[in-house]
Order: C-alpha cells, then sequence, then structure tokens
C-alpha cells in the first residue's frame, strides 16, 4: 500500500466508495425516481446495500457491522447520492441511531438493534422535532412517565412529532422525550426505543414536494406503554440523555453534509455532460464561460465542503466530540449551500430540458433545498458558528 498522503482517503475508502457507487449505478436514478413517482420504495436498494455490509460499516463487527468510523459511513451515503439515489434512512438508522446506541445502549440493547440496523431489516427512524417547539428543541414536550403500579415497572409515552424520516420503513423509532428526574424534579431529556407496530403510537404521512420514495411523517403518542429497557443506556441518570443527544449530532451533521455533496455531485456530472453534447450557436454550450464559469465554481464548492466533510469525520472517528461539532457544522452549512447552487446552476445549464420530468434535473431542487433546513437550519448553523467560532453574544 502507498502511503497516505494529508488531505486523500485511505485505499481501503477509496475502494468502498467504488463498490459503493457500482453498486448505487446498477440502479440509478430512474429507478430512485420511478419509484418515488409510483409510491414505490427502494428497499431492494437497502437491503442490497446492507447485504455487501455497507449500510452497517460503522456499526462494532461483534454486532453485525463493519467496525468502521462515521467517515465510511458517510462516503457510503455520498457515493449512493452521486449515483442519484439520496437516502435520507442512512443519515438516520445507522448513523444516527447506531451511533447512539453504540456508544450508550447497554450489552442487551447493542445485541437486540444494531444487528438489524445494520442488516437493514431492523431499520431505526429518529424522532426529536415537533410542531410546537421546532428549532428549540429544548421546549419539546413529548413527555415519559414512569408507570410504577403493581404491573411490570416500564414508561407511558405521550406527545407529538413532526417531519419525521421513514416511519413506514421502520421497526422502531428513536423517539427524544423527556422525563422527571428522580432527584431533583426537574424535566430531563431520554431516549426511549419505540416500536411501530406500539399500540398508541400512530402516523400520518405529509405531502412534500421531494421526490423521494422516502416520506415524512406526522407522530401521534398517545399513552404508549413500554418496558423499563426501552429507555436507552443510562439516561435515567444525570444528563445522560443530553449526553446521548450530542452524540448523535455530530454524525447527523456530517451525513447531511454527504448526502449533499452527493447530490451536488450527481447534478454537476449531469450538467457537464449535456453542456458537452448541446450545440445552439455551432458549438457545445460548454464552450461558452456564462455556463463554464457557474460549473467550475460548483466544482470548486463541492470540493471544499467535502473536504471539510471528512475533516469532520476524521474528527469523529478520533474520538474528537467537541472539535468536530465546529467542523460538522461548517461541513453541513457548506454542503447544503454547494448542492442549492449546484442543482440551480445544473437546471439553468439544461434550459427548458432543465424543468422537464424526462431529463429529471428539477427533480432535485427540493432535496437540495431541504439540506438547508434539516436536520439543523442555515441560521442555526451560523448561530452555532457567530456563538462558539467567534466568540459573539447569543443573540435567541
Ligand atoms: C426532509 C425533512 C426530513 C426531516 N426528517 C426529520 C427526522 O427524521 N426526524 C426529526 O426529528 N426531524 C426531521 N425533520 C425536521 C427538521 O429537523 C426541522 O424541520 C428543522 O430542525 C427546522 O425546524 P422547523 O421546521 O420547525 O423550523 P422552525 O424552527 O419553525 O424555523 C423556521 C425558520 O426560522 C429560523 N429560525 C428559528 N429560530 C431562529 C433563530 N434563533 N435565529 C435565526 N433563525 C431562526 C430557522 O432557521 C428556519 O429558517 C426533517 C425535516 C425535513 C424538511
Amino acid at each position: 500500500m502507498s502511503e497516505q498522503v494529508p488531505f486523500t482517503e485511505t485505499d481501503e475508502r477509496v475502494a468502498l466508495r467504488r463498490a459503493v457507487a457500482k453498486l448505487a449505478g446498477g440502479y440509478g436514478r430512474e429507478y430512485f425516481t420511478r419509484q418515488a413517482r409510483s409510491g414505490g420504495k427502494t428497499t431492494e436498494l437497502w437491503l442490497e446495500i446492507a447485504k455487501h455490509g455497507y449500510l452497517g460499516v460503522n456499526i462494532p463487527e461483534e454486532y453485525g457491522g463493519g467496525g468502521g468510523g462515521i467517515g465510511d459511513i458517510a462516503a457510503v451515503c455520498e457515493e449512493l447520492a452521486a449515483q442519484g439515489c439520496p437516502l435520507l434512512m442512512m443519515v438516520v438508522s445507522p448513523a444516527i441511531c447506531g451511533t447512539v446506541i453504540a456508544r450508550f445502549g447497554t450489552e442487551e440493547q447493542k445485541q437486540r438493534w444494531l444487528p438489524g440496523i445494520a442488516d437493514g431489516t431492523q431499520t431505526m427512524a429518529f424522532a426529536i422535532t415537533e410542531p410546537d417547539a421546532g428549532t428549540n428543541s429544548h421546549n419539546i414536550t413529548t413527555t415519559a412517565r414512569r408507570e410504577t403500579g403493581s404491573g411490570e415497572p416500564g414508561w407511558v409515552l405521550n406527545g407529538r412529532k413532526i417531519y419525521i424520516s421513514g416511519v413506514d420503513e421502520a421497526a422502531h423509532v428513536l423517539v427524544v422525550a423527556r422525563t422527571e428526574d428522580a432527584r431533583t424534579g426537574r424535566l430531563k431529556p431520554c431516549l426511549f426505543v419505540v416500536p411501530t407496530d406500539a399500540a398508541g403510537f400512530e402516523y400520518s404521512p405529509i405531502p412534500m414536494e421531494i421526490v423521494s420514495p422516502e416520506q415524512q411523517f406526522s407522530v401521534f403518542i398517545d399513552d404508549v406503554r413500554l418496558p423499563a429497557d426501552a429507555l436507552v443506556g443510562e439516561s435515567d441518570k444525570a444528563d445522560a440523555g443530553l449526553v446521548q443527544l450530542f452524540a448523535g449530532l455530530n454524525p447527523e451533521r456530517i451525513m447531511a453534509a454527504s448526502f449533499s455533496t452527493g447530490l451536488a455531485r450527481y447534478a454537476l456530472d449531469r450538467a457537464v455532460a449535456y453542456v458537452k453534447e448541446r450545440e445552439v450557436f455551432g458549438a457545445p454550450i460548454g464552450s461558452h464561460q456564462g455556463l463554464a464559469h457557474p460549473l467550475a465554481q460548483s466544482k470548486i464548492e463541492i470540493e471544499l465542503a467535502r473536504l471539510m466533510t471528512q475533516k469532520a469525520a476524521a474528527l469523529v472517528d478520533a474520538g474528537d466530540d467537541a472539535a468536530a461539532g465546529e467542523a460538522a457544522n461548517m461541513a453541513k452549512y457548506a454542503a447544503a449551500e454547494a448542492a442549492c447552487d449546484a442543482v440551480d446552476r445544473a437546471v439553468q445549464a439544461h434550459g427548458g430540458n432543465g424543468i422537464t420530468q424526462e431529463y429529471g434535473v428539477a427533480g432535485l431542487l427540493v432535496a437540495a433545498r431541504a439540506g438547508r433546513i434539516a436536520p439543523v437550519s442555515r441560521e442555526m448553523i451560523l448561530n452555532f458558528v457567530g456563538m462558539h467560532s467567534l466568540g459573539l453574544p447569543k443573540s435567541y
């Protein structure tokens, strides 16, 4: 193996990217949009990624995964998107839920939930957002009450969540709730694994404008009874739930960034191929700087975002969560901006064809735009950088 040059990926990572790109290329954008427009799912693709060990690449080996890091699962997510198959549930199931359970679950919980996340048969959704709390997750009101009656001890969960991705494809949802601290009586966050078929757990799809087989849902949690061990790890103690939540945030941002850079690469590839072929004034339109320069700008912006994403992933994988926080936020911001611009430029480069279903470029607009809103909005990242990187006063 050649010696690794700083700022390049390992041979193993490069090989992983190549293998995923090949697999996803066999499905491609046409498959993805066909499934989306017909109300179908991407289950075959999901299970095939899993079968090759790519879905669980970051899950510890002893629980059925590949023993890799966030950088590996982020590479898988990016390569899928770069082939026109951006899978949002990769952000949620292996990266957020997988990380939180692998780091904080009890031994029994890891054995119960991680193998199914890795092999794709027990996908786990993640629910924090609430209609009345929105970005301000300190205001969530979903509550877990301890059940101490004559029966088995457990929890009773009540609340409402919104925009939760993939609930219909998930076996469980990792729900962020609040519970009363036994000592201080104060409400603190706790994470619960809730089966999607639990009595009192209902969900309904939110019609979205995104061209994707993956959907978002309103979730209604009414007196859902859970066993005592539905609570992840030791969240019962001190601020454990908060620590767990924070451990999921950096992976979430890194994955969202990879989703965006992959989408941006796909759009740019499409645009470049088109402007090389299409002739209007007797030469390929790509020979005009009015088209070539914006595409070159996108190439630069995408590479910069990818580099920051890889840095953030390397920091997470090295265990430096604090430094990773800044890098992950910056990467997610840069990647979302790069994707919005790349898709917009790709539409423009295609002229009228850019907004036809046949070419499918405009169909990327909303997915790219969602990257500026979820999982954390660009404004909240700017707030973070203003406060933590620049030391400016908190503005809200
Ligand atoms: C496609 C998609 C998938 C999603 N999947 C999931 C999921 O699986 N699980 C989950 O829990 N959630 C999910 N979400 C929810 C997502 O995380 C939220 O939409 C996001 O956090 C923003 O919250 P909100 O929509 O309530 O916006 P709001 O909080 O209402 O914010 C509206 C606007 O105000 C701005 N704003 C608010 N406060 C401030 C401030 N202090 N300073 C400056 N600007 C501010 C925001 O940046 C935003 O632009 C998903 C959302 C989308 C669009």
